[in-house]
């Protein structure tokens, strides 16, 4: 069984290395750097058992290729930390979540972060950058300060604070919603205003190119998925492209072309979510 474990463990490194190399040549993207360094096994304060690094990719692990993280609620392909399945299926995690540890240093908070809340709480309170409400944002885990009562969801915590954009040599950073901001700016990606008291925020450049855009015009609708195949169930296949032609593809069942950075193609119908 020694030798059993060892193949094992063997064939999941070179599945792992596999893994990376298809990653790194698809994307320089700053947002999956984290996954070469990723340790096997991690703890985390929002499980109490121990998870393992995997890969959910079809067939590998009969998964259907993407999960959703349990702490942002994002949509993720690829590398997951899972524990233990229960009758619910396991507790999945993305890599930037997973490498949220108390306490946590948010750049744009001058307090440290922790999982402080009690389920009630976190259920109940908004976070301050996206301040999304109601019951389809209840789940989303939250961080807060204990000094003062700040308190930030997974999904906004985990946006890069600095993010890179092609057409300006420096990096974009990320600006919360500005309070009594009338002012607007526009998006140099999709050309449309950024209202700069929006909740959500933006990314600017602070360098003097007055250069803004919108978060998911920069980072894309679903920043961990990637192009490749899913499965949309057990029988049907989902093919995820680059959005990149000149006509935007129309939007299956929705009155406007898909302006995302990936659709999802099902059967011969294009979609921008899943
Ligand atoms: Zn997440
Ligand atoms: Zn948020
Ligand atoms: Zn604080
Ligand atoms: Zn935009
Ligand atoms: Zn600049
Ligand atoms: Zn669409």
């Amino acid at each position: 069984t020694m030798k059993k474990s060892l193949v094992k463990r063997a064939s999941f490194q070179s599945m792992r290395v596999a893994t990376i190399r298809v990653w790194s040549n698809a994307t320089s993207s700053s947002m999956h750097e984290a996954c070469a360094n990723a340790p096997r096994k991690k703890q985390h304060a929002m499980h109490a058992h121990s998870l393992t690094l995997k890969v959910d990719n079809i067939g590998f692990w009969a998964g259907l290729g993407y999960f959703y993280c349990f702490a942002c609620y994002r949509l993720s392909c690829g590398f997951v930390y899972e524990g233990p399945k229960d009758i619910l299926g396991g507790f999945k995690l993305d890599l930037r979540c997973a490498s949220v540890s108390e306490p946590f240093q948010y750049e744009g908070h001058e307090h440290p972060l922790f999982l402080a809340l009690t389920p009630e709480e976190e259920k109940s309170s908004i976070c301050q950058i996206c301040q999304e409400e109601g019951d389809e944002y209840n789940d989303w885990r939250k961080l807060t300060c204990i000094k003062c009562s700040y308190i930030i969801c997974f999904r906004c915590a985990t946006l890069p604070y600095k993010a890179r954009y092609k057409h300006d040599k420096h990096l974009l950073v990320f600006r919360k919603k500005e309070e009594g901001n009338d002012h607007q700016g526009w998006c140099d990606i999709c050309e449309s205003e950024i209202v700069y008291s929006r909740k959500g925020g933006f990314y600017s450049c602070d360098d003097y190119c007055s250069t803004t855009v919108h978060v998911d015009c920069l980072l894309g609708k679903h920043p961990y998925m990637r192009p490749g195949q899913i499965k949309h169930n057990r029988l049907h296949e989902v093919l995820i492209l680059h959005n990149k032609t000149m006509s935007r593809p129309f939007c299956h069942g929705k009155d406007h072309r898909c302006q995302d950075k990936l659709v999802f193609k099902k059967r011969n119908m294009t979609f921008c979510s899943l």
